[in-house]
């Protein structure tokens, strides 16, 4: 019987599809590196969600024969480790782009119409005070700047497509740059910063990643840009958004993700004019947390019944 451990809260569905499949299943929610090396040392498979699964835990698992993520990143497990050990790692490719896309939509409607500041209005007694709230704008006609057009940036795009816009991708490695939305257009980043209105970030975060959008790129920016990042903390400069905010540099900004979650009381960034926050939770819809519970399951079983699936596999030359 293969044992599995499930590192995390896990939604019942993928639990449910485990034990069905006769697996020795065993939940934990304690991260402490000492107890998990204990606790890891004959699993089979590892489930895993937010804890870090650092070189010193995976070199104590024995059996280890696949490690599964609930979502796509994948930056709190050491890769380099499984790849030097040749064990996949499986990512829930299908399950969480569209919650993602629908969030970022959400984001960008939440910060152009001012929910937040219009609804505090009506609740402190100050209906008849609207014309404070100065500026608000519409997606119609707007361009908006997709950084990533993988699984998610997909996604945002065919949604977008509703609101009558025109939509700019930035991803140098999309060999097909003929898509199915249109009108679209593939640019350069630079040319992308300058012409959108509304720009949203889709990429993993990487060495090459991390810091791209940072003064620099925030000179270069609309001064009625609204920026929105869902992928991870990191890629964009807190310390330089927070000025660009404050100094009107741009309209807006929406984070998801943040370079320390959570982000420590005092952050700088949470006192920045004009941004919307939410906990890292664009893909926590009751419904995604089902289908990335059952992916993960699924993710394990598959390769531990020889049946892979090798388009969810990151490292896929391990196989
Ligand atoms: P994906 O792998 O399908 O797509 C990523 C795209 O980014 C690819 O098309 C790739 O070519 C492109 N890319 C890589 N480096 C780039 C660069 N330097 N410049 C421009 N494009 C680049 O991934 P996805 O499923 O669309 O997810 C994207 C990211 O979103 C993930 O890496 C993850 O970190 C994040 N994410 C966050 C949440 C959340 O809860 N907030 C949920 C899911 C995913």
């Amino acid at each position: 019987m293969y044992k599995v451990v499930l590192l995390g809260e896990f939604h019942k569905s993928g639990k449910e599809l485990l034990k069905k499949n006769k697996i020795n299943l065993v939940e934990i929610l304690d991260n402490d590196s000492d107890y998990l090396k204990q606790a890891l040392v004959d699993c089979d498979g590892i489930g895993i969600r937010t804890s870090n699964l650092t070189e010193e835990i995976l070199s104590s698992c024995l059996n280890l024969k696949i490690v599964a993520r609930h979502g796509v990143g994948y930056d709190n497990v050491d890769i380099d480790y499984l790849n030097q050990k040749r064990i996949p790692l499986a990512v829930t490719g299908k399950s969480n782009a569209v919650s993602v896309a629908e969030h970022v939509i959400t984001l960008f409607l939440s910060i152009s119409r001012r929910i937040i500041d219009s609804h505090n209005l009506v609740k402190n007694g100050d209906f008849s005070k609207k014309n404070l709230i100065k500026k608000t704008v519409e997606i119609f006609n707007k361009k908006i700047l997709i950084i990533g057009y993988g699984r998610i940036g997909k996604e945002v795009a065919k949604r977008l497509s509703s609101f009558d816009c025109k939509i700019l991708i930035y991803d140098p490695y999309v060999e097909n740059k003929i898509t199915d939305i249109s009108p679209h257009t593939f640019v350069d980043l630079q040319t992308g910063l300058k012409e959108a209105d509304f720009i949203t970030i889709h990429i993993p975060l990487s060495v090459d990643t991390t810091n791209l959008i940072s003064k620099s790129e925030f000179s270069l920016m609309k001064n009625d840009a609204i920026l929105i990042n869902t992928s991870r903390g990191g890629i964009v400069n807190e310390e330089d958004l927070k000025m660009a905010l404050d100094e009107e540099k741009i309209l807006g900004a929406g984070l998801d993700v943040f370079s320390k979650e959570p982000p420590d009381i005092n952050d700088t960034i949470l006192s920045a004019k004009n941004i919307i926050f939410t906990p890292h939770n664009s893909a926590l819809t009751i419904e995604c947390r089902s289908r990335m519970s059952i992916e993960t399951a699924e993710n394990i079983l598959n390769h531990l019944q020889n049946k892979t699936n090798v388009d969810n596999i990151v490292n896929k030359h391990v196989l």
